[in-house]
C-alpha cells in the first residue's frame, strides 16, 4: 500500500504517538561518566579545551560519584594523572597509584554500590614519553614495543582489580593484551572481574582535548603504529573477533560519531555488550557550537547520544552523562 492509504505522518501527530512508536531508548543507566583523578584534596581543575570537564582530587571524585549515583548513571570510567611519570609507566601498576587510591576511596562510599567502577588500563598517562607501551629506540627511530608491554598492562589490570575495579578496560591496542590480562586476573583470584576491551580504537584527531585532560600527549611520534587506521572496517571486525577469542567480556568502540557504521557492524557481528565512547573532541566541538549559540544544547546532546544507541551500542561513555541524565529526568 502506498499513498494515500499509507501516510507515515499519522504516527507523528503528537508526542504520545511518537513515544509509543519510538524504537530506541536512552536512559541514564546507559551512560558512563569519565573521571580524571589527580593527587591532592579539594581540587577541581577545569580542562581548558573541555569546558565543564574537570580533573579532580579523590575527595572530589567521591562527590562526583554521589552525584552520578543520584542521577542513575550506569557507572564511572576512571583515568589517573600521577604525581610523577617514568619510561615504564610504573604508576599504572603501583598499588598506591592514583586510580588505585581513588578506587579504594570510592568503594567505601555508599554511592559506589549503585555504580559500575570501570578502570582504564593503559600506560600513556604514566609514561614520560606519553606512549601506550614501552619504547625501544634506535637512533632517531623508535618502536612502541608490543610483547614487553603486555606484562606491564597485565600488572596494571591486576592491581586495579585488587583496588576494587568492577571492570578493567584496556585501551592501549597492543596485540594479545586481553589474553595477558585475563591470565593475570585469574592467577590472582580475580576470575570474576570482567574485561571491557577497547576492541577497535582508531587513531583519531578527536582525542586531542583528552590528551590535555589526561596529560597524555605523546612527546614524539604518533599512535598510528598501534591504533587503527580510520579507513578500515574489516580490520575492526578482526580486532573484535581476536579480543573476544582472548576472553573480552564486552567491547568498547572509540571514537563514536565518525565511526557509527563500525558500531553497527560490531552489533551485527557479536552478541556481547557493546559500548561506544563519545570522545573528547566530539564533546568539545559540540560545546564550542553551544557557546557560539549555533546549536540547541539540550537537543543536540540527546540526539548525539541517541545516535550512538541506535547504531547498536548498549551504553555510551560520555562527558555529557550527568547533563544528559538531568535532561532525561
Ligand atoms: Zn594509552
Amino acid at each position: 500500500m502506498a499513498f494515500p492509504e499509507t501516510r507515515m505522518r499519522r504516527l507523528r501527530r503528537n508526542e504520545s504517538l511518537r513515544a509509543l512508536v519510538r524504537e530506541t531508548s536512552l536512559e541514564p543507566g546507559d551512560l558512563i561518566y569519565p573521571l580524571f583523578i589527580r593527587p591532592g584534596t579539594g581540587i577541581r581543575r577545569e580542562v581548558s579545551s573541555m569546558p565543564g570537564v574537570f580533573n579532580v582530587s579523590i575527595d572530589e571524585a567521591v562527590r562526583e560519584a554521589k552525584e552520578a549515583a543520584s542521577l542513575g548513571l550506569g557507572g564511572l570510567l576512571l583515568f589517573g594523572l600521577p604525581e610523577t611519570k617514568d619510561e615504564q609507566g610504573t604508576g599504572a601498576w603501583d598499588d598506591d597509584g592514583i586510580v588505585q587510591q581513588g578506587l579504594r576511596a570510592l568503594k567505601q562510599s555508599a554511592a559506589s554500590k549503585k555504580l559500575v567502577l570501570i578502570a582504564d588500563v593503559c600506560l600513556c598517562e604514566y609514561t614520560s614519553h606519553g606512549h601506550c607501551g614501552t619504547i625501544a629506540k634506535s637512533g632517531d627511530d623508535f618502536v612502541v614495543e608490543n610483547d614487553p608491554t603486555l606484562d606491564l598492562l597485565a600488572r596494571a589490570a591486576a592491581s586495579l582489580a585488587r583496588a576494587g575495579a568492577d571492570i578493567v578496560a584496556p585501551s592501549d591496542m597492543m596485540d594479545g593484551r586481553v589474553g595477558a590480562i585475563r591470565r593475570a586476573l585469574d592467577q590472582q583470584g580475580s576470575a570474576d572481574t570482567p574485561i571491557l576491551s577497547y576492541a577497535s580504537k582508531f587513531a583519531s584527531a578527536f582525542y586531542g582535548p583528552f590528551r590535555e585532560a589526561a596529560d597524555s600527549a605523546p612527546q614524539f611520534g604518533d599512535r598510528k603504529t598501534y591504533q587503527m587506521d580510520g579507513a578500515n572496517l574489516r580490520e575492526a571486525l578482526r580486532e573484535i573477533d581476536l579480543d573476544l577469542a582472548e576472553g573480552a567480556d564486552m567491547i568498547l568502540m572509540k571514537p563514536a560519531m565518525p565511526y557509527l557504521d563500525v558500531v553497527r557492524a560490531a552489533r551485527e557481528r557479536t552478541g556481547v555488550p557493546i559500548g561506544a565512547y563519545q570522545v573528547s573532541g566530539e564533546y568539545s566541538m559540540l560545546v564550542a557550537a553551544f557557546e557560539k549559540g549555533w546549536l540547541d544544547r539540550d537537543r543536540a546532546i540527546l540526539e548525539s547520544l541517541l545516535g550512538i544507541r541506535r547504531a547498536g551500542a548498549d551504553f555510551a561513555v560520555t562527558y555529557f552523562a550527568k547533563e544528559a541524565a538531568k535532561l532525561l529526568g
